[in-house]
């Protein structure tokens, strides 16, 4: 059950006279349930692979079909609607509103979505029902990251997205964001990609793509772990 799939994907960033060659042609089949970690250098195209896969930017060439919809033939509206709907996405810095609690800056969240959890589930589901009054300055970073993960599944979106989630994190504090993003891969059966310099996420992830200048140049299947679907 293929959720992504993508084929030739070439992405070109024009900088007046010089071009970025950001992605040389990508070929990828995403299975539903997956958790798959993106590892490679800076600057070999990750961000630009998990932009192009939630919306968030166009490939100059190739093609990224959603559930069988042809992402590069949709309208900027309804490129718009698939990113509300179906995608969750989680980066280095946390973006909460400070003046909010954890509860209230996942209910921003819930107050709009079509089908989403409450507040409470979503942050049970990443480990702080007891932190749900509290701000995010009273939180640590971990804490912090983990408000965003609960806001970013609280629609119940098909796709999970992280961009280095564990960027600005030390590595124990990043094992405990890891683990909220397995559990709940493992648990919803959120298809997931995850950005990650850690190596820890690599033994819970069920594949790992490593990408070299707009290449993945490897893959690597881990056999112990399976989707949950
Ligand atoms: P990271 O490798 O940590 O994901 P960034 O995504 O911030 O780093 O950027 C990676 C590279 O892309 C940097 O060299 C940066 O200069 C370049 N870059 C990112 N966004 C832009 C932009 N809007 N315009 C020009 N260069 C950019
Ligand atoms: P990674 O996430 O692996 O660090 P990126 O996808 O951020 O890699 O970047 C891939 C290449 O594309 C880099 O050379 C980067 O500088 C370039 N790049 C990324 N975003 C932009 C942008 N908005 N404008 C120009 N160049 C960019």
């Amino acid at each position: 059950d293929v959720v992504f799939r993508a084929q030739g994907l070439t992405k070109v960033y024009h900088m007046g006279d010089v071009d970025v060659h950001a992605l040389r042609g990508v070929d990828l089949d995403l299975r539903r349930g997956e958790l798959v970690v993106l590892l490679g250098p800076s600057g070999s195209g990750k961000s630009t692979l998990l932009n192009i896969l939630g919306g968030l930017d166009v490939p100059s060439a190739g093609h990224v079909w959603y559930d069988g919809h042809d992402l590069t033939k949709a309208s900027e509206r309804e490129l718009t609607r698939f990113r509300r709907q179906h995608v969750g996405f989680v980066f280095q810095f946390y973006n909460l509103i400070p003046s909010l609690t954890a509860r209230e800056n996942v209910a921003i969240v819930t107050e709009i979505a079509e089908d989403p959890m409450t507040p409470e589930e979503a942050l049970r589901r990443v480990g702080l029902e007891d932190r749900m009054d509290h701000f995010p300055s009273q939180l640590s970073g971990g804490q912090q990251q983990r408000i965003a993960i609960a806001r970013a599944i609280a629609k119940r979106p098909s796709v999970l997205l992280c961009d280095e989630p564990t960027g600005a994190l030390d590595s124990a504090t990043g094992v405990h964001v890891l683990e909220a993003i397995e559990t709940i891969n493992a648990t919803l059966g959120t298809t997931t990609v995850v950005i990650t310099h850690n190596a820890d996420i690599a033994r819970m992830a069920h594949r790992v793509l490593y990408l070299g200048d707009g290449r993945i140049v490897s893959e690597k299947l881990n056999d112990a772990r399976t989707p949950a679907s």
